[in-house]
């Protein structure tokens, strides 16, 4: 892919990042498709990537990929395209289980399969992770220190909102940060929050640049400019896509599948109006503790 030159006001480049995984992932379906049910649905992720591909190759966007193991054993040639086109590939999890619904051996042996198969599969080392649905939330800070003691570098788990029913780290910083524990410094990198009236409002991605007005992320982004942080993007594979003939409550297919047919078209758009580059560019650029 060719590389973008460098914005020429010296803003921040930020974060255009995708958890790969299948609709069937995600934790609003958990309760409906167990995941002995996850093999009997098509996996359409690798078309969307490719598709994804050819459009960040023409925006000369470097992004982060964040991918679930199990989809990565049963799609290795989708992970080798997206490392081969220059892309940052990291984790996401072997099985998209929440870090709070598990003791941390398990969320140990999740982690390191997770990190084991990608880098065997690129060739390259694999040092950040996004827990499923942000589950790093206050009381599970036990994670930082496996994610250290396994060779992580960055940690992008962290919401810094408050009131959201699952999810939410309300006292952490909104940008890019270092984490101290006892076994070393992670860097941290939240997820994008809007400040309105003093209050951080959640503005990163997912269903929240689906539900609200595209301006709402881009004033998000802006916002993150005046604070010279970068602001970091999440989507998902499944929301470049056409939705599933899935029974499910109409609440939960609401909050998954609204807002699919202008996905596309706001990508491109966020891709035209900003400067990315890949998460661990930033945290290359952060050194290993804060000035
Ligand atoms: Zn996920």
């Amino acid at each position: 892919m060719s590389a973008a030159a460098a914005p020429p006001t010296g803003r921040p480049r930020h974060h255009f990042s995708v958890d790969v995984e299948e609709f069937f992932h995600g934790t609003a379906f958990e309760p409906h498709l167990p995941r002995d049910t996850w093999t009997s649905w098509p996996r359409r992720a690798p078309g969307v990537m490719d598709r994804l591909l050819e459009l960040l190759d023409d925006r000369g966007v470097r992004a982060t990929f964040f991918i679930v193991g199990w989809l990565a054993d049963l799609e290795p040639a989708m992970v080798k395209r997206c490392g081969a086109a220059g892309h940052e590939i990291a984790a996401h999890s072997w099985d998209h289980r929440l870090v709070t619904a598990q003791e941390p051996e398990a969320f140990r042996s999740s982690i390191r399969r997770n990190k084991a198969l990608l880098e065997d599969l690129t060739g390259t080392p694999v040092v950040g992770f996004r827990a499923p649905s942000f589950s790093i939330v206050p009381g599970a800070e036990w994670a930082f220190d496996v994610l250290l003691e396994e060779g992580y570098r960055y940690d992008a788990s962290l919401f810094p909102i408050q009131g959201h029913p699952t999810y939410g780290y309300p006292d952490a910083p909104s940008g890019p940060h270092h984490i101290r524990r006892p076994g070393g410094t992670l860097v941290e990198i939240p997820a994008t929050t809007l400040t309105v009236a003093g209050r951080r409002l959640p503005a990163s991605g997912g269903a929240y640049f689906r539900f609200f007005p595209y301006g709402y992320l881009k004033s998000a982004f802006r916002q993150a400019e005046t604070r010279g942080e970068p602001a970091t993007f999440y989507i998902h594979p499944w929301e470049l896509d056409v939705a599933p003939d899935v029974d499910v409550p109409w609440r939960t297919r609401l909050r998954a599948f609204h807002g699919l047919d202008r996905t596309w078209s706001r990508v491109d758009r966020l891709l035209r109006d900003f400067d990315f580059q890949a998460v661990v560019e930033t945290v290359d650029g952060m050194g290993t503790a804060d000035a």
